[in-house]
């Protein structure tokens, strides 16, 4: 072991496990990349004020878990909290939404920072796969974000997973009911920060997760019953779109989430066996972002999937994904001659498309088939010093064991037919 350690809250992603990671950000990506959602990269630090702004000087987020950065000059930055605000100001800065029609489908793929108290499935650093689409109010492109998470989680073979949904109104409906609820809330015996946020943004009291602040939320004004017709008409529009899809949901009038800029739809997908932590993915609709950040009227909508706890609830559900061995076949070498042989015809094998690793370091031939057995690989290429005075290698199938000879210069022809 080294000195150093990963920093706290932060982990290392092995190769033992990479395979599973990069299966599950290719999972959620590929019905995303049917449905016409491009891929965007943005820095992962911006202007602290894109996040306090966009995100949200009310939310925990950006109140008390981002990560800023000291700089020499006055600019202050910070980690990406989250992927909206960046991936709405790249858009915004890009001109996205004059040049092609609307409306602009993105896709992101990347690590977030958030300074938590680490606990299981919730680190410091995270990764989520995300997707926006930006300029249009339709209920079909929320419908259309919450059928392909779904479609995403069960091509994975996930389950045990339950979909939230509820409106947060618009700027019309919405203020009536932040009054009512902040009226209710004044009523109630809370701790001073509860009652600071309930002041800054009643509806973040609603998220609260402690049984004591729970048990007095009995009662409390319900959002459903402050939506006027417009956004009645409009979620009633994304549940009919859901249901006739195909897609199961729960009606949750106290789902708000923890971000300030959610107007309307907003959604979570939670897997029943990650205990605390059990939110695997969320997102809603924020049609006032792209004002609060400079920009034109925008409304969007859009959601991140934690890759994270996806991976936590594919290993709570026991579900193994089928990664492939990193190579195919594996050079074994006995003598001098045989690694300079060996070499070339790995080298010749992975220029064919195939792949193709050898025992370095001069093992002998014990240690080299274990690394043979250990690369997954199905074929051993074994040579000695006699084979190649006859022109041949030996390629030995790890999984049955037999061993046939094979001209050297047959080998790739050979091995492409066996591994087809
Ligand atoms: P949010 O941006 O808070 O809506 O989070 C979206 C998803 O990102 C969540 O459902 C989680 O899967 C994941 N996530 C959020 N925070 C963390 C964290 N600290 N550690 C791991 N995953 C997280």
């Amino acid at each position: 072991m080294s000195t150093f350690q990963a920093p706290k809250g932060t982990y290392d992603i092995l190769p033992a496990d990479s395979a599973t990671v990069l299966a599950v950000r290719e999972a959620i990506s590929a019905p995303l990349r049917r449905a016409g959602y491009g891929y965007i990269e943005t820095p992962v630090f911006e202007d602290v004020a894109l996040f306090s702004r966009g995100v949200g000087e009310s939310t925990d987020i950006v109140s008390k878990e981002m990560f800023t950065l000291t700089k020499r000059s006055s600019e202050e930055l910070a980690l990406r909290p989250e992927g909206t605000a960046s991936v709405l100001r790249a858009a915004l800065q890009g001109n996205l939404h004059r040049i092609g029609s609307l409306p602009v489908k993105l896709w992101y793929s990347g690590s977030q920072y958030r300074y938590e108290r680490p606990q299981k499935g919730r680190y410091r650093q995270f990764w989520q796969v995300g997707a926006e689409a930006v300029g249009v109010e339709d209920p079909a492109v929320d419908a259309e974000l919450i059928i392909l998470a779904d479609d995403a989680y069960r091509s994975l073979g996930l389950r045990n997973f339950r979909i939230l949904l509820n409106s947060l109104g618009d700027k019309q409906c919405r203020p009536v009911y932040r009054a009512a609820l902040r009226d209710f809330l004044a009523g109630l015996d809370l701790d001073d920060e509860t009652v600071r946020r309930a002041e800054l943004n009643p509806l973040r009291v609603l998220d609260d997760k402690r049984e004591s602040v729970q048990a007095q939320l009995t009662g409390a004004p319900r959002l459903v019953d402050y939506l006027c017709e417009e956004c009645k008409e409009y979620h009633e529009q994304v549940r009919e779109l859901l249901t006739a899809a195909g897609v199961g949901f729960e009606d949750d009038t106290k789902l708000v989430r923890g971000l300030d800029y959610y107007t309307r739809t907003t959604f979570e997908f939670v897997h029943d066996g990650l205990g605390a932590q059990s939110a695997v993915g969320g997102g809603g609709r924020y049609d006032g972002l792209s004002e609060m950040i400079g920009g034109p009227a925008l409304p969007s909508v859009g959601w991140a999937l934690g890759v994270d706890r996806t991976v936590l609830a594919l290993e709570a559900e026991g579900v193994v994904l089928p990664t492939p061995p990193a190579v195919d076949v594996f050079g074994v070498p006995l003598g001098e001659q045989a690694r300079r042989v060996l070499f070339g015809a790995v080298t010749a094998l992975r220029r064919e498309g195939l792949a193709a690793d050898l025992a370095y370091g001069h093992k002998g031939l014990k240690a080299a088939m274990k690394a043979a057995d250990r690369s997954g690989a199905r074929f051993a290429l074994v040579a000695g010093d006699r084979d190649l005075a006859e022109g041949l290698v030996q390629l030995k199938d790890l999984t049955t064991g037999d061993q046939t000879p094979v001209a050297l210069d047959a080998l790739v022809a050979t091995l492409k037919e066996k591994l087809k």
